[in-house]
C-alpha cells in the first residue's frame, strides 16, 4: 500500500530496455521497499527496421530475469512481464505476428512516432497546423486500439513531451470529441486507459493525460485503469503514485487493473 491506496506500477522499464538504467532485480528490491503489491515491467519492443535499437530487446533473455526475480521475491511482490509496443500502423501485422510467438502478461501500446517521424518533432509540424498535429496523434492513438493487439494506451498525449516545451502550455478543448471516440473505442473493445505520472517528471505540467482527460473517460463510463510511473530507475518506481491515484478516485475511477496472461482483474484502489 501507499498512502492507503493499493500499490501497483505496471509501466517499468530495465536494462531490458534499451534506455533502461536498472536491473529487473533492483526495480523489485525498490518496489518492496515502498510496498507495491504488484509491479509489471514494460520493456520497449520496437519494429522498425530503420531503428537502431530495433533489435535491443531479447525476449529470452527477459523471461529468464523474470523468472529469477520470481522466484527470489516469492511471497513478497507479484511479478508481470509485460511489454510496451511501439505502435505505426504500416508494421502493424509485424506486431501482430509477434505477440501471437511471444507470450506477456499484459501488452501497452504506445504512440511515439507516425509514419517513421517522432510526434512533435520539426518534420512532424512541418506543413500541418498544431490542431491537426494533435488530431494525427490521437488518431493513431485511436488505430492502435482499433488493432486489437493491445491492452493499455500507453502515455495517452504524450505528444506533449515535445510539444509543451515549444508550443506552450496544453489546451486540451479542440479534441474532446476525438478523444471520446476514442475512448468509446476502448471501452468497446476492453482496452485500459494508463494514467501516467511521467508526464510531471517531464516538464509537461500534467499526467499523461491530463486531468480533463482522465475526468472525460470516466463520464464516457470508462472503468478499466492502469496506472505507470514509466520508470526506467528505482527512484521513478511508482512516482507520484499517490497523486494519480487519487485523481483517479476523484473522478470516479475507483479501482485499477492488473493483467496476468492477458486477463484482466481489478483491484479496489482504496483502503482496502
Ligand atoms: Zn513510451
Amino acid at each position: 500500500m501507499i498512502d492507503g491506496f493499493y500499490a501497483v506500477d505496471f509501466q517499468v522499464h530495465s536494462f531490458c530496455s534499451h534506455d533502461g538504467k536498472a536491473s529487473i532485480r533492483d526495480q523489485c528490491l525498490r518496489a518492496v521497499e515502498i510496498g507495491l503489491e504488484e509491479i509489471g515491467f514494460s520493456e520497449h519492443k520496437d519494429f522498425d527496421p530503420a531503428d537502431p535499437v530495433v533489435d535491443y530487446f531479447d525476449y529470452e533473455r527477459y523471461r529468464r530475469e523474470i523468472e529469477k526475480a520470481r522466484e527470489e521475491f516469492s511471497g513478497a511482490l507479484m511479478i508481470r512481464m509485460g511489454v510496451e509496443i511501439d505502435y505505426q500502423r504500416w508494421f502493424e501485422d509485424k506486431i501482430a505476428v509477434y505477440l501471437q510467438q511471444h507470450p506477456f502478461d499484459f501488452v501497452i501500446g504506445s504512440v511515439h512516432y507516425v509514419d517513421r517521424v517522432p510526434i512533435m518533432s520539426d518534420a512532424y509540424l512541418r506543413d500541418r497546423s498544431v490542431v491537426e498535429a494533435y488530431r494525427l496523434y490521437f488518431q493513431a492513438v485511436h488505430d492502435s486500439v482499433r488493432s486489437g493487439l493491445i491492452d493499455i494506451v500507453g502515455h495517452l498525449e504524450y505528444a506533449n513531451r515535445r510539444a509543451v516545451p515549444r508550443l506552450g502550455p496544453y489546451d486540451p478543448s479542440p479534441y474532446r470529441d476525438q478523444i471520446m471516440m476514442l475512448y468509446e473505442e476502448m471501452i468497446r473493445r476492453g482496452v485500459a486507459l494508463e494514467i501516467n505520472t511521467a508526464g510531471l517528471r517531464q516538464g509537461v505540467g500534467h499526467t499523461y493525460p491530463c486531468e480533463e482527460h482522465i475526468r472525460l473517460y470516466a463520464e464516457c463510463g470508462g472503468r478499466n485503469l492502469s496506472l505507470g510511473s514509466d520508470s526506467h530507475r528505482p527512484e521513478d518506481l511508482a512516482d507520484s503514485y499517490s497523486l494519480a491515484a487519487s485523481l483517479a478516485v476523484k473522478h470516479g475511477l475507483t479501482e485499477v487493473s492488473v493483467w496476468e496472461n492477458r486477463v484482466r482483474r481489478s483491484r479496489t484502489l482504496q483502503g482496502a
